[in-house]
């Protein structure tokens, strides 16, 4: 199993070790010569969404990847990751692929709350630990977008077919359940 990581900006050094650990490889998607056949998935780190949508078109990766998205390849966006992949943002820009049916809100939980941790269930896996920096919420998830989880009743993961998004890092926890998910997506798409 091979993982792009999107390596722009951001968090992704952690989802490669979490992957490692797992027993996984991962390749840094820098430009796009790195986005090789070979490749069964693509995580979306954190970081700043707009500084990362600016950048996918700058490089060209923009279209490349905006396409195998929506030919169904798998994918887990993280924080700016989730905000890249929803459908439509009720507070800014939206300068990502919109590939699932929902509404974010960026910077959601204000000043006071910017960054914070909880413990909440998380469908299947139950108690997971979810690390939230100026994260977003889904306000508004389509019939097609099944919610993971939510915290005081904001949504802050779900799944659309092959497209996971968690509000959270997962990959700033010591918890490899939800990697180790993604990796059962993948498998499952590929049957
Ligand atoms: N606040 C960032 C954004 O709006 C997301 C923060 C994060 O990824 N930790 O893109």
């Amino acid at each position: 199993m091979k993982i792009g990581i999107l390596a722009l900006q951001g968090a992704f050094l952690e989802h490669r070790e979490m992957f490692a650990r797992l027993g996984a490889e991962t390749r840094e998607i820098r430009q796009l010569s790195d986005l090789t056949d070979d490749l069964d998935g693509l995580v979306l780190p954190g970081g700043e969404s707009t500084v990362i949508g600016k950048l996918l078109r700058d490089l060209g990766l923009f279209e490349p990847i905006l396409a195998k998205l929506r030919a169904g390849f798998p994918v887990f966006g993280t924080c700016a990751g989730m905000i890249l992949l929803a459908a439509r943002v009720s507070n800014g820009e939206n300068v990502g692929f919109g590939t699932m049916d929902m509404t974010v809100k960026r910077n959601a939980y204000g000043r006071q709350l910017g960054s914070f941790e909880t413990v909440a269930p998380l469908g299947v896996l139950g108690n997971f630990p979810m690390v939230f920096i100026r994260a977003p919420y889904v306000e508004e998830a389509g019939k097609d977008v099944a919610v993971l989880a939510t915290v005081d009743g904001r949504i802050v993961a779900t799944r659309q077919g092959n497209q996971l998004a968690t509000a959270f890092h997962p990959e700033l926890t010591k918890d490899k359940r939800l990697h180790a998910y993604f990796l059962n997506m993948i498998r499952e798409a590929k049957r």
